[in-house]
């Protein structure tokens, strides 16, 4: 660890809080404020990742030994680092909510790798900054491997996301009403350590230009682009204007990537406020997510979201676009004309369509995408909604459909219900019937049909009531269950014989169980 050598521009580069020290405040003309986590009682490591702790050079002895807890509970800073709070605001729900920030993640520095890659160390759960309003700044333990587990989970799926490197218990309570209904309990607390090349929102720009600080936000703009986006900066005569211009195209696209692919892997982020959204087209801020188990477009995994289900499955792409626009507003006054920005969000609908129909192909076992194959695609999400039939096992099981006599012996364990699944089985079967013409007419060879189908559906995900049975067992003192399934969700393409019990459908207990349907935002 002591090997970790920091170069932290944010802190540099970028206008600071004159004020430091966790105080609540509003905090003008700068984009954040210097805090120090907050010690806690007794660290102690819970999980860690290997794949990051590679990505970083930090040694897996390392990471076993105490003064790892210390650094990343938040008790002790390593030479080189200089803890911060980012200054932030953001559309909550549809509707503008002033400057939010940091409330409870604290980046630690910027660490340059082996390889000459940027990566930002970032603490969640370890105590106040001056954004935490009136909250604690704390995390419990269930949100806390949550997020781990997901980060990691989606990394390995292929779908773009801040990563995972720690998940540390802090040995102290932390008090939350759950269900909101004036029943706070004390549940234990914990802190993960994130990493990404960069945690700037769409909610950084909007809060300077929604108090008319231009400048701030210029400077924000040119730091971004210099640091996240270098690429954009060599392209040869390429002048400030069009710079600006194709870097928010580029937002614009990453994000429409990070979209389709939740879509194709049933992931849904429940809380796609502005300031839950990556410049960088990453996956950020895991709260009350949650994952398909019976394909329902209209589902919600996020309790506060329950009525207006403004976050749903099948709305993300919608949601997104607008968050976008929500981010294109608050350019405005630093770009030259609206054009670029609207060709932009245009990149974002093409992008999204493209990479849309990049993965209908793909999860449909065919070389490319026709115009028909989305129809055949829309048929199919009708019949597994109607029928409540498990989207994972169903895409997966959808290789060993035998051409010859398409039939759904192979499709049956995906079914949640018996009566519905004798219901629809003869629409099935015709959809079986088209699909098997289509895969013919197609002609890609059985095997790499197969093997296609199997890289863009995967086998084992996050299941909700896996997330939750691995966090009963924590909280009892038992991390094996976290462990295990950080291993499994390593391979989710693959099948891991002996792992069946990751592979099934979501058991009856957990239909309504808090934790495996539906989550609070309370964490
Ligand atoms: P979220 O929508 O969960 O990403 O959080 C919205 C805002 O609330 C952000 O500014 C968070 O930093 C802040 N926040 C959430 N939980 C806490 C907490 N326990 N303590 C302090 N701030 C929090
Ligand atoms: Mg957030």
């Amino acid at each position: 660890m002591q090997a970790l050598s920091f170069d932290n521009t944010f802190v540099r580069e970028l206008p600071a809080d004159p004020a430091s020290g966790p105080g609540r405040r509003q905090v003008h003309r700068a984009l954040y404020s210097r805090v120090e986590p907050t010690p806690v009682a007794a660290p102690r490591l819970i999980a860690w990742s290997r794949e990051v702790a590679a990505l970083l050079g930090i040694d897996p002895a390392e990471i076993e030994s105490p003064a790892f807890a210390q650094v990343f509970g938040g008790n002790a800073l390593l030479e080189g680092m200089q803890p911060y709070a980012a200054n932030y605001g953001g559309h909550q729900f549809g509707h503008w909510a002033g400057q939010l920030g940091d409330g409870r993640a604290i980046t630690l520095g910027e660490t340059i790798n082996a390889k000459g890659e940027r990566w930002e160390l970032q603490l969640k759960g370890a105590g106040p900054t001056p954004y935490s309003r009136s909250a604690d700044g704390r995390a419990v333990l269930r949100s806390s491997v949550r997020e781990f587990l997901c980060s990691e989970a989606m990394h390995h799926l292929g779908v773009p996301t801040t990563r995972a490197l720690s998940l540390v218990a802090t040995g102290e309570p932390v008090m939350r009403d759950m269900f909101y209904d004036g029943h706070p309990k004390a549940e234990p607390g914990a802190i993960v350590c994130r990493v990404a090349p960069s945690f700037i929102r769409f909610g950084n720009f909007e809060l300077p230009t929604s108090r008319d600080d231009l400048e701030l936000l210029n400077k924000l703009i040119d730091f971004t682009i210099r640091r996240d986006f270098p690429d954009l900066m060599q392209a040869d005569g390429a002048d400030a204007d069009s710079v600006r211009a194709e870097w928010f195209a580029q937002v614009c696209e990453r994000t429409a990537r990070m979209v389709a692919q939740w879509m194709r892997v049933g992931f849904v982020h429940g809380v796609m406020n502005t300031d839950n959204m990556s410049i960088l087209g990453l996956t950020i801020d895991y709260g009350p997510y949650g994952w398909i188990d019976d394909f329902d477009f209209d589902w919600t995994p996020n309790t506060t979201d329950a009525q207006g289900r403004r976050y749903r499955f099948g709305q993300q792409a919608q949601i997104a676009y607008w968050n976008l626009g929500q981010l294109a507003n608050a350019l405005v006054p630093a770009f030259a004309s609206v054009d670029a920005l609207h060709a932009g969000l245009q990149r974002f609908v093409d992008v999204f369509k493209a990479t849309d129909r990049a993965n209908i192909a793909a999860k449909l076992g065919l070389a490319e995408c026709l115009d028909e194959d989305e129809k055949l695609m829309q048929d199919l999400h009708a019949l597994l909604q109607d029928a409540e039939v498990d989207m994972t096992l169903f895409f997966r099981a959808l290789s060993d459909v035998d051409l010859a006599v398409p039939n759904l012996a192979p499709l049956g364990h995906a079914f949640y219900d018996e009566a519905r699944r004798e219901r629809a089985a003869p629409a099935f079967e015709e959809w079986l019937v088209r699909h098997a013409a289509r895969v013919r007419s197609d002609g890609m060879p059985a095997g790499q049909r197969r093997a296609r189908m199997q890289a863009a559906n995967p086998r084992y995900v996050l299941r909700n009531y896996l997330a939750q049975q691995a966090i009963d067992r924590a909280e009892q003192g038992d991390n094996a269950g976290i462990r295990d399934l950080l291993d499994v969700l390593r391979r989710p393409y693959e099948d891991q014989p002996g792992r069946d019990e990751f592979a099934q459908r979501r058991p009856d207990w957990a239909r309504n169980r808090a934790g495996c349907s539906m989550l609070s935002c309370s964490s």
